[in-house]
């Protein structure tokens, strides 16, 4: 991809000031291959219009992001809330989560202590009431001194054992618990049973030595069934003291985590800072460059709108393909047509076709030379009205076979007008419309070389009005003015496209007739001279008449010049003066077109003087 930037300045193709979220090139619809963009500064494309385009496809992403914050301050204001609100919820969290912690546990102990001194009164208890304190020692008694009352001791024992057993039961207990109770219970309500037959086995006769043979309260069993349970329940304070000591350590661990948690956030925060802060540098830069591009744009634009001309890009590719790729909008102002139309075809301003050609060979040699381009010639707008132009261009090529071409168009009929108004003025008699003197000479002075060289017919008459100061003297100058103007008006009416009507004097005019022998001379000169003679020239309310007296010569090869044939003519006109007035003569004799001298005409030819000759 070429990357041209003719009415911008800035980075060149492929460099960048900055790294931003927009790709490195990107392309122009209109313009295809020559637009793209360099980071966060981009190069224009050579369409004006169209940079804007890119520009905000571009930056889509980051207006997004921009729109809600305005300016850099708030993206470090609304970071750092950010930044707050996350640490204050983290301590929060991690604060509440140790609170829980150290709450169940200390729930936990409070309930471990208060369960722990219940089971322990009971366990006493049982021990006290089966052990040698209690069951035990009692039944010892009462075997070795058969006292009637120690029965009752036993059942009071094995009462309370049973009541305390029952009571450790309701608290919370384990399974190995569970089944020490159980079983002590068991034990309990089997030694009852059993000491309930303790009368009956008295009564029946039996020692106590013998009572003691008979029944089996099993003590041991009893003791052993304790220290299961004490076993048990020592089992239940090991898990309730790792149940705190896990509790402790999720503690410890919040604490640590605390401690991870406030530098994570620390770091996070700093990288978080440090990504918006840029941010916030790009976006800064984004403004200043859209408000840049903008202000450009708008000088652009005002320049534009303002110039005295149409500013315009032209798209030149080898083989024809060509185009406006930008017109400034004064062309709808000036031509009638507008930009996007001219933009979508070109031809929609059509060249004069008398221009067209010349107009297409221009843009060639400009396209071929790489050079400036610029050209006069004139539009026909959509009105057909016709209107000069100058056009310049400078070319800036894209590559071998394109060529972009920047310029401007101005208006020049009113230019061409004045000069179409000084140029009459320069070669017009202003009174009369016909050529001035020099003018009239210098249109000879082309003339008589070529009918020369060709041997070429060509005639010149010299006229003059007669008795002109008469008419001055008569009908004012004003008068005689007028007279002059319907002269001139109709000598015109009698010429040809190529015949030349000049004031020569005050009231003394020449008329060069190319192409045209004497004998045509002689018969246009015959019909001014009569058109003259019958015209009635109205002044004043007045008529004025008037009469003219003509002088003929034709070209020699040997004239010199225009003064010579001239000379003759003035000869001739001299003659036709002496010879009365308002009469054609050639150099050598009077003409008479009435119809009895018409065969005369041919005897003009002769080179002898005739009978009215001026010679
Ligand atoms: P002739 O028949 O011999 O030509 O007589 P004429 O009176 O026409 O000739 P003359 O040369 O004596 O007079 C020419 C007059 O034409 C004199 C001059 O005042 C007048 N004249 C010259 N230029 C103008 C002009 O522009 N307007 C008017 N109204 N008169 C002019
Ligand atoms: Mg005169
Ligand atoms: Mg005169």
């Amino acid at each position: 991809m070429t990357c041209q930037s003719p009415l911008t300045s800035g980075p060149g193709p492929g460099e960048s000031r900055g790294r931003l979220f927009i790709g490195p090139m990107a392309s122009c619809k209109l313009h295809k291959s020559f637009v793209c963009l360099g980071g966060a500064h981009f190069i224009a494309c050579t369409n004006p219009i169209c940079t804007h385009a890119i520009v905000d496809r571009q930056m889509r992403l980051l207006s997004i992001i921009k729109t809600p914050l305005a300016t850099r301050w708030s993206f470090v204001s609304l970071t750092a809330a950010v930044l707050i609100v996350i640490t204050a919820a983290g301590g929060i969290l991690l604060g509440t989560q140790a609170i829980r912690l150290f709450e169940d546990m200390r729930v936990t102990w409070q309930r471990y202590d208060q369960v722990s001194e219940q089971k322990i009164t009971y366990l006493t208890q049982m021990h006290q009431y089966l052990g040698f304190s209690g069951l035990t020692q009692h039944l010892k008694d009462y075997l070795l001194h058969g006292d009637e009352h120690l029965i009752t001791w036993i059942d009071i024992d094995l009462d309370q054992a049973k009541n305390a057993v029952d009571s450790y039961r309701l608290l919370e207990i384990g399974e190995a618990e569970e089944a020490a109770l159980s079983e002590l219970r068991a034990l309990i309500m089997k030694s009852r049973a059993q000491v309930s037959e303790i009368p009956n086995l008295r009564q029946a006769g039996l020692s106590p030595a013998e009572i003691d043979k008979q029944i089996d309260l099993n003590p041991a069993a009893a003791i052993a069934a304790l220290d299961q349970l004490r076993w048990a329940w020592r089992q239940q304070a090991v898990e309730a003291q790792n149940a705190m000591n896990a509790t402790s350590n999720a503690g410890a661990n919040l604490v640590s985590y605390g401690w991870v948690f406030l530098p994570v956030m620390a770091l996070i925060g700093g990288i978080v800072f440090w990504l918006v802060n840029r941010l916030c540098r790009q976006v800064t830069a984004y403004e200043r460059e859209k408000e840049a591009l903008a202000k450009s744009e708008r000088k652009f634009r005002d320049m534009a709108d303002n110039v005295p001309g149409v500013i315009f890009q032209w798209y030149e590719k080898r083989g024809g393909d060509r185009g406006y790729l930008y017109v400034s909008p004064r062309c709808q102002e000036l031509y009638g047509v507008s930009p996007d139309e001219l933009q979508r075809n070109w031809q929609a301003l059509a060249i004069h076709p008398e221009d067209e050609e010349r107009y297409l060979q221009t843009v060639q040699e400009a396209f071929e030379r790489k050079a400036e381009w610029s050209f006069e010639g004139r539009f026909l707008t959509p009105k057909g009205e016709e209107k000069w132009w100058r056009g310049i261009s400078k070319p800036v090529p894209l590559n071998e076979e394109e060529i972009v071409f920047n310029g401007v168009i101005i208006d020049i009929s009113l230019q061409k007008k004045m000069e179409e108004e000084l140029r009459s003025l320069a070669t017009t008699d202003a009174l009369t419309g016909a050529c001035n003197r020099r003018h009239f000479l210098h249109k000879a002075d082309t003339e008589i070389p070529r009918a020369q060289r060709y041997n070429n017919p060509l005639a010149v008459l010299m006229i003059d009005l007669d008795h002109f100061k008469t008419i001055n003297d008569t009908y004012g100058h004003a008068g005689g003015d007028e007279v002059l103007r319907t002269f001139v008006n109709k000598v015109k009416e009698t010429l040809r496209g190529p015949d030349v009507l000049g004031r020569i004097g005050g009231e003394e005019f020449a008329v060069m007739l190319p192409e045209t022998d004497l004998q045509g001379a002689v018969a246009l000169a015959e019909r001014i001279r009569t058109d003259i003679q019958d015209a009635n020239i109205r002044w004043d309310k007045r008529t004025i008449k008037a009469t003219v007296s003509i002088g003929i010569a034709t070209v020699d090869k040997n004239d010199k010049d225009i003064h010579d044939i001239m000379a003759r003519a003035d000869k001739a006109l001299y003659t036709a003066k002496s010879e009365g007035r308002n009469r054609v003569m050639i150099s050598r004799g009077k003409v008479d077109l009435s119809a009895d001298s018409a065969p005369e005409l041919l005897d003009l030819t002769s080179t002898e003087p005739g009978p009215h000759g001026a010679n």
